[in-house]
């Protein structure tokens, strides 16, 4: 079974952060962008099975319902998608009206994924986003009157201003949302965007990172979200369906613009460019995957239950020298080797790259 991924390159306006592909939203576009997105997963369709829907963005929610639906409903005529399946949609809190939240339920949306990013004020603010505190809660507490039961919130370690003390207030308002799962991803100072060009002087430094995302990852058991990747966090049996598939390297196609897919061995990928992908929707690039065995233990080794030594002696990597680093690597508490299963250590996960460079290469 197949993952799918839908881009929708809309926003209200351009996070100073973000480099995701998004631009301003207008009506007509809109039509014409979603007719492009049917076009291409009816070209796309017709052999794989799918049993995941992930609309990412942008906003996915400033698209109408409606439009949204239509999406849905191609998946489930076009891939066997059924409404049982992990059907997520990305928002903003300032987005999610009651009226709106209310369709997204009736069209078979049920996972939300909802970007809060802070649970200060002023984090908020720095980091150029629209909604405030109240209208996570409000938007949270309307969400579940609906019905969803499966609310995921985006967080961001290393917001300009964030401290530890910051953070533990942070986390006590992500408790008290009482959601099922919560991502917490750090910052990443892109060259092109506003913060790469004029770096905000109050963004903590490695060292204090490094302690505030192992406050994260600590606190976040104790009130009973486990952590499953290196970002990323459920209660139980609330893992995210669809992610999950990137990190198992099992096989995605992503529609629209900037959107990426896998398939067959393959990578492929669309440009960033809304009128060209409405001019041509199957114009896409393909990408080599220049060495599988390492980019899968890549992906894998983001997760917590990490690979098992017969993996990695089906796929090679197992010899003398290699139990000699990890030993050594466990002794450090970068890795944890526990029966057949070698995974790394939320410390580990920090420096993840190094760590594989120094084991792989
Ligand atoms: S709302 Fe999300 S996708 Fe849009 S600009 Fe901000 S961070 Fe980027």
């Amino acid at each position: 079974m197949i993952g799918l991924y839908v881009h929708i390159p809309f926003c209200d306006a351009k996070c100073p952060y973000c480099d995701f592909y998004s631009i301003k939203a207008k009506t007509d576009k809109k039509e014409k962008y979603v007719q492009a997105v049917l076009n291409e997963m009816k070209m796309c369709g017709g052999n794989k099975l799918a049993n995941t829907l992930y609309f990412g963005g942008g906003t996915p929610t400033l698209l109408e319902p409606i439009q949204l639906e239509k999406i849905v409903k191609c998946a489930v005529e076009t891939y066997g998608l059924s409404y049982e399946n992990e059907i997520t949609v990305e928002s903003n809190p300032n987005t999610l009206t009651d009226r709106k939240l209310f369709d997204l339920k009736k069209i078979g949306i049920n996972r939300l994924s909802i970007g809060v990013q802070s649970g200060i004020e002023a984090e908020l603010k720095a980091l150029g986003r629209k909604h405030s505190l109240d209208q996570v809660e409000k938007a949270i507490k309307s969400a579940k009157r609906e019905g969803f039961d499966n609310i995921s919130v985006d967080m961001i370690i290393g917001a300009p201003g964030q401290t530890i003390k910051t953070i533990f207030e942070t986390l006590d308002f992500v408790e008290s949302l009482d959601v099922q799962h919560c991502s917490f991803y750090q910052l990443k100072i892109e060259p092109k965007t506003p913060f790469g060009l004029n770096k905000p002087n109050n963004i903590a430094s490695e060292d204090e990172i490094a302690e505030i995302y192992l406050t994260v990852v600590s606190q976040l058991e104790k009130i009973g979200f486990y952590q499953y990747e290196i970002s990323n966090f459920a209660k139980t049996s609330r893992e995210c369906v669809h992610n999950l598939k990137y990190w198992n390297q099992e096989e995605y196609i992503g529609f629209g613009p900037s959107a990426h897919s896998f398939v067959n061995g393959v990578r492929y990928f669309h440009d960033r460019n809304i009128d060209g992908y409405i001019d041509d929707v199957i114009k896409v690039e393909k990408e080599k995957v220049l060495d599988a065995n390492f980019e899968w233990i890549m992906l894998r080794s983001r997760l917590t239950k990490g690979v098992s030594v017969s993996e990695l002696e089906k796929r090679g990597f197992w010899n003398d020298d290699l139990i000699l680093k990890i030993k050594k690597l466990e002794g450090a508490k970068y890795i944890e080797w526990k029966d057949d299963r070698i995974s790394l250590t939320p410390a580990g996960m920090m420096v993840q790259n190094a760590i594989l460079l120094n084991l792989f290469r």
